[in-house]
């Protein structure tokens, strides 16, 4: 009995995406190395301007502070003022005069504060922006120059969610360590100062024995509740690909009328988030009544020292008022401190690892004495090249043969054989174990890369475009090309009558990765882009992919014209296509088995005559 008509869910399942929960082990002071290292972008990047502005920002932190910290002593001076009015006898309006500038005053400097912080804001906020461009662009440049190796192992969407959580991180950072946390005890320095100096430094003591008191359990719970958080996160993730999975699968699920058992299993998911999430929210009253608890009782302890002192005649009642307005100051700003400093620790382990792939060593380099391949006849030599993508694995195992200037070198074996790795040894997208391969007399490793990339043209097996117009990705070859010119190697690639067919022409969008096109119309696109590139040297990968007759012949000519005085190496699959070749290079399992002209190969037999044969065969 086929029991996956009982259980259909185990066909169904999916096993549910990692969770991906900031590393809990990673150092803090690791990560606030990194942050180290935005300073050069901020500092140096922008010029004399940036660092004005960088202080005038830092001026306006200090200066919003030190009016935030003198108003609450101006309502204490003024009580006190009032109330030596109202002792002295003195009429009601006096003491209006001082309540009603009271109000203003007090308004007044708080209102100055928020004013110039978000002055601050305004003088910062290029600099900010400027930085993080310049983080990303370097990212992003840093990128393209890494080797195929190393793309070929990354996921791209993995990539730029790296960049882009690295940007958002920047932007979080600054706005929550220099314009919040920094401030913030910035203010607690300046208050237990005022306190201190107005008063007696028992105030000061107090006020920064609680501050530490409350930094240190906010932390703490903070991070006891973090694996809630993540248990609930990693639940939701589950409850989702459920859900997901499931409704992928809805013609399954009908025919094995499995609707309330995939009911249940959702609901199952969604109690363990439940669970989770509940013990989140709760978690959060301890935090918060901690928090509250320890603000308060630093209030009321200072407030004791002052009635004692008031009533001891060392202190004037205006204290009273003071007291609770400076630390309320403090305090206000700290009751997100435990949202940020989970969400900084999170910014400092996505900044890091932008950082870290900045660090990556590109493989491939330009040697510091590099010089540029200029006209190229086009004399190809590999010089017995060996060549492992993986240690353990040997691809090409001694690979020797010479194209000279204007030939046809075809390249014919069985799948696998090492053909497709001689052209991406020859453009330099790895080096090579053993051996030379010169163009010219020229080392590739002497030459710069750019150059060399610049020389060769490649019609690749499979495709890729970019999602833009058909005339853009022609024109992408040849920077600032012509409509003429993009058009003159349409035709000649055979593809200009197609496009015009087309209701929007040369704008036609080619989708994503180029999907809208056929593959035959990619290939022409490949081929027109190649021509306008006009490149001395010409690769031109086969498709393996079967085309039909007339596409066959239409690229054939297009390949032709495309090959004109160049010296072109073909990897060929369909034999008939190069029979004219001026070499051919017959590879197995790494090595060059046989070369020579087509009739030269198959008088000789072997493996040449046997490809030829079962491609007759199959024709
Ligand atoms: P085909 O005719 O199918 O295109 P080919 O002769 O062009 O084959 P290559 O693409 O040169 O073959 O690959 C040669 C061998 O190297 C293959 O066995 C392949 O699995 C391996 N290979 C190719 N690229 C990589 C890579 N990036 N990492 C590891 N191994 C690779």
């Amino acid at each position: 009995m086929d029991f996956r008509g009982q259980y259909p869910h185990i066909i169904c399942m999916r096993p549910p995406p990692p969770d991906t929960p900031a590393n809990p082990e990673q150092k803090l002071s690791y990560q606030l190395k990194s942050f180290g290292r935005l300073w050069p972008y901020m500092w140096s990047g922008g010029g004399l301007r940036d660092r004005i502005r960088i202080i005038a920002a830092i001026i306006l932190t200090l200066v919003s502070q030190i009016i935030l910290v003198i108003a609450p002593f101006g309502v204490g001076y003024s009580v006190d003022a009032v109330k030596a009015a109202l002792d002295a006898g003195s009429i009601w309006a006096d003491s209006a005069v001082v309540i009603i500038g009271l109000i203003f005053g007090y308004g007044g400097l708080k209102l100055l504060s928020t004013v110039l912080n978000e002055a601050r804001e305004y003088i910062f906020a290029p600099v900010g922006q400027r930085a993080q461009r310049e983080v990303a662009t370097a990212t992003f440049a840093h990128l393209h120059k890494l080797s195929l190796r190393f793309h070929l192992e990354k996921r791209t969407g993995g990539l730029s969610r790296i960049i882009e959580r690295g940007i958002r991180s920047i932007d979080f950072l600054f706005r929550f360590l220099l314009f919040n946390i920094g401030p913030t005890f910035l203010l607690l320095a300046f208050s237990c100062t005022a306190l201190m100096l107005a008063y007696s430094w028992e105030y000061a003591a107090i006020a920064l024995v609680v501050v530490v008191a409350y930094v240190w359990f906010t932390f703490a719970t903070t991070e006891w509740r973090l694996k809630f958080r993540r248990e609930m996160n990693k639940q939701d993730t589950e409850a989702n690909a459920k859900a997901i999975d499931s409704l992928l699968n809805y013609e399954t699920v009908k025919y094995f009328g499995a609707e309330e058992f995939e009911t249940a299993r959702y609901d199952s998911a969604m109690a363990i988030y439940q669970r989770a999430a509940i013990k989140s929210r709760t978690s959060l009253a301890t935090v918060n009544i901690g928090q509250s608890f320890l603000m308060n009782a630093g209030i009321v302890a200072l407030l004791i020292l002052a009635s004692y002192q008031i009533l001891g005649g060392a202190l004037t009642v205006g204290a009273m008022v003071t007291i609770p307005l400076v630390m309320q100051q403090v305090y206000r700003p700290l009751n997100i401190l435990g949202f940020a400093y989970r969400e900084i620790k999170q910014a400092l382990t996505d900044m890091e690892k932008m950082f870290a792939l900045l660090d990556l060593q590109p493989e491939v380099t330009d040697r510091e004495d590099a010089t540029p391949l200029t006209d190229v006849k086009g004399r190809i030599v590999f010089d017995n090249v060996h060549f492992r993508y993986e240690p353990d694995r040997e691809i090409l195992k001694g690979i020797s043969f010479t194209a000279e200037p204007g030939q046809t070198i075809a390249i014919v074996g069985p799948t696998g054989a090492g053909k497709s790795t001689l052209s991406r040894i020859l453009y330099r997208f790895y080096d090579i174990d053993g051996g030379s391969v010169t163009i010219d007399g020229v080392d590739i490793r002497d030459a710069q890369q750019l150059s060399l990339r610049q020389r060769i043209g490649i019609v690749p097996q499979d495709t890729v475009l970019f999602n833009a117009g058909i005339g853009y990705n022609i024109g992408y070859a040849k920077e600032g090309a012509s409509q003429a010119e993009i058009e003159e190697a349409a035709r000649a690639a055979q593809i200009h009558d197609f496009i015009t067919g087309l209701p929007k022409g040369y704008d036609t969008q080619v989708g994503e990765r180029g999907l809208k096109l056929s593959g035959g119309e990619k290939q022409r696109v490949a081929i027109a882009r190649t021509l306008l590139k006009n490149p001395p040297i010409l690769i031109l990968d086969e498709a393996t992919s079967a085309l039909d007759n007339t596409t066959e012949r239409e690229i054939q000519a297009a390949l032709d014209n495309a090959r004109g005085g160049r010296t072109t190496l073909v990897i060929a699959h369909r034999l008939t296509t190069i029979t004219g070749a001026d070499k051919i290079l017959v590879m197995e399992d790494g090595h060059i088995v046989q070369q020579g002209t087509h009739d030269e190969l198959l008088r000789q037999g072997g493996l040449y005559e046997e490809l030829w044969a079962r491609q007759g065969e199959m024709a």
